[in-house]
């Protein structure tokens, strides 16, 4: 059975002690799992949203980073960027996030070029995709160590190993292939009818009088019209990405961006907020911090965050997005059932 390891920590603890128990548990992967470690080795990171507050920052990695290069091997922290109006669209922006960040000991690469241009499709031949767009640089590696922050997520319920593969790896067009049954909507109070979300409509489906307005009739939900309007007038429909199909879709590409690779998923469960590290504010946590975990597998280690973060708090705290690890365990990604290793002494 997968096992997934565990030590319970807490992120008020000396950063010295959460480098140790990440760099520990990297370590029973290599040796315990029998994983071999590539010359090079990504580590897939969430830079954060600027003035987000509760990302995984970058000195928790430390002993990750220190136990590679104690064997001599290169790392580089990997990001995409992502799709909405914010800091991180672009490679320039997205390179100046992670400097003001902190991510700064090992050089950065913005996966997907300066503007999402540069990927690669992964044949899958799954129920909603064929081929899925991933990131070039992360298309092109064998091995990831995956390091995700685990807590709650607006649409996808909850984010963990699974969302750091099918959108964090994915390139733009990606992203919007995932989100893509998903029929936006436009705030009237926001849109300044500047045209720049029509022009970029390929099914010719928003009309701009005094506001733009959406033909439910003739969109498709490509969710380019999201990504061009600088005024941030455009979100997501909640009802439509509460649909089965948009976990279906996330856990497709995450199988398409772990598609044979040797990967290792290691989880940083602290700072659990409701929303993701894409929000630009503070948000203050919403359950207890539980720890680090690490496993080859990303369904098993989702799981068992969730699993540990009921019992801790004696009840379900996110409860939307489970749908997705069953889909996911379905078409291969993984396993829901696992062994937990609880780790005592580091
Ligand atoms: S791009 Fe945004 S602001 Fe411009 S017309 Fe479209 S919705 Fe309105
Ligand atoms: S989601 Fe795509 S098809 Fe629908 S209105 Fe926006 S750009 Fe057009």
């Amino acid at each position: 059975m997968t096992k997934v390891y565990f030590k319970a920590i807490d992120s008020y603890s000396k950063t010295k002690e959460i480098n140790a128990a990440a760099a520990a548990l990297l370590q029973i992967i290599e040796e315990k799992e029998l994983v071999a470690l590539n010359k090079f080795i990504p580590l897939k990171v969430h830079l954060g949203e600027k003035g987000n507050t509760t990302f995984i920052h970058p000195k928790n990695f430390d002993g990750i980073i220190d136990y590679l290069k104690q064997k001599d091997i290169e790392t580089a922290f990997i990001e995409t960027n992502v799709l909405y109006k914010g800091q991180r669209n672009t490679m320039e922006n997205h390179l100046r996030v992670a400097k003001e960040h902190g991510f700064t000991r090992i050089p950065v690469i913005i996966g997907d070029g300066e503007a999402g241009e540069d990927y690669e499709l992964v044949q899958i031949n799954k129920k909603n995709f064929d081929y899925c767009k991933i990131a070039k640089a992360v298309a092109k590696e064998k091995q990831i160590i995956v390091l995700s922050h685990f807590k709650g997520h607006a649409l996808a319920g909850f984010g963990g190993a699974i969302k750091q593969l099918a959108m964090g790896c994915a390139s733009k067009g990606g992203k919007l292939a995932q989100h893509s049954n998903s029929i936006p909507k436009i705030s009237s109070l926001k849109c300044k009818a500047c045209k720049a979300c029509a022009v970029k409509c390929p099914e010719n489906a928003i009309t701009v009088d005094k506001k733009a307005k959406i033909d439910k009739h003739k969109c498709v939900g490509c969710a380019s019209c999201m990504a061009a309007c600088q005024y941030g007038a455009i979100s997501n429909s909640w009802l439509a990405s509460l649909t089965r199909s948009f976990n279906e879709r996330l856990a497709e590409y995450a199988y398409g961006a772990a598609k044979d690779k040797n990967n290792i998923y290691i989880t940083f469960a602290f700072n659990i907020t409701k929303n993701c590290d894409c929000e630009g504010h503070p948000m203050k946590p919403i359950a207890k911090d539980l720890g680090v975990f690490a496993s080859t597998d990303p369904v098993a280690i989702d799981q068992a965050c969730l699993d540990v973060l009921d019992k801790i708090e004696g009840r379900k705290v996110l409860t939307r997005g489970r749908y997705t690890l069953d889909y996911a365990e379905n078409i291969g990604l993984g396993s829901r059932k696992y062994e937990l290793v609880e780790i005592q002494n580091i």
